[in-house]
């Protein structure tokens, strides 16, 4: 009798780094041999032995400047196991936010306990902290999540791995209380279909959207 087929087998070896996909695997107790496991963290030479596997196949080896991007990533993937020293990892799941506009769900970057259980939602960068890092949208709704589903003990935190900075990210109740508002004001809209454009010729031409979007002129383009 079949019961189904596989068609892609991926595994994670490391948290926050992209799936390594594979002809076939050993599937035992703890899942698949290689893949990551919640309760422990590979070495800094697993985490580049997993890598190095997925750089071969997909990574731009022929590229002019590909030992250039091997060495950035390899500083990036050290920053990453070492970081998560000391904590025990938890499979992040969808945190459900629900404001008086409709319902927003945080995906964390990951989910983490420290050892008095207090819960740790973390954001994941690969580059340098912004100047106006914290007042970003994305660190309010990890915060809402927080106090919506783990209001007994949570920490937000922050890591941006090229300038290795790993901290608690903490957020004034004023700038919170606007942001909510802010964050359902947007909401409401969306449901209601209203999607103004905003045209700035800086993002405009950089965003996925570009071509199908009501910023761009009609008619054909004339190049000067
Ligand atoms: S092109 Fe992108 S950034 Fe510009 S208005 Fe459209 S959606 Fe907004």
């Amino acid at each position: 009798m079949e019961i189904g087929h596989v068609e892609e087998i991926f595994r994670y070896p490391v948290k926050s780094m992209r799936g390594e996909r594979l002809d076939a695997a050993d599937l035992g107790w703890h899942g698949l041999d290689g893949d990551r496991r919640p309760t422990g963290n590979p070495t800094v030479q697993e985490a580049e032995a997993a890598f190095e596997a997925i750089w071969q196949t997909r990574g731009p080896v022929d590229h002019g400047f590909a030992a250039d991007y091997r060495q950035l990533a390899s500083r990036l993937i050290s920053a990453l196991v070492r970081s998560g020293t000391g904590r025990r990892f938890r499979d992040a799941q969808a945190l459900a936010i629900d404001l008086p506009g409709g319902r927003v769900i945080v995906e964390p970057d990951e989910m983490a306990e420290l050892p008095n259980g207090t819960v740790v939602l973390r954001r994941v960068r690969t580059g340098q902290k912004r100047s106006d890092e914290y007042d970003r949208l994305e660190y309010t709704l990890y915060q809402l999540a927080g106090e919506s589903h783990f209001a007994r003990g949570f920490e937000i935190q922050a890591l941006h791995l090229t300038d290795e900075i790993s901290e608690p990210v903490q957020i004034s109740s004023k700038k919170l209380q606007n942001r909510r508002a802010n964050s359902d004001a947007m909401l409401s809209k969306i449901s209601a279909g209203s999607f103004p454009v905003q045209i700035d010729a800086v993002t405009c031409p950089r965003c996925p959207h570009f071509f199908v979007c009501a910023a761009v002129p009609k008619g054909p383009l004339v190049l000067p």
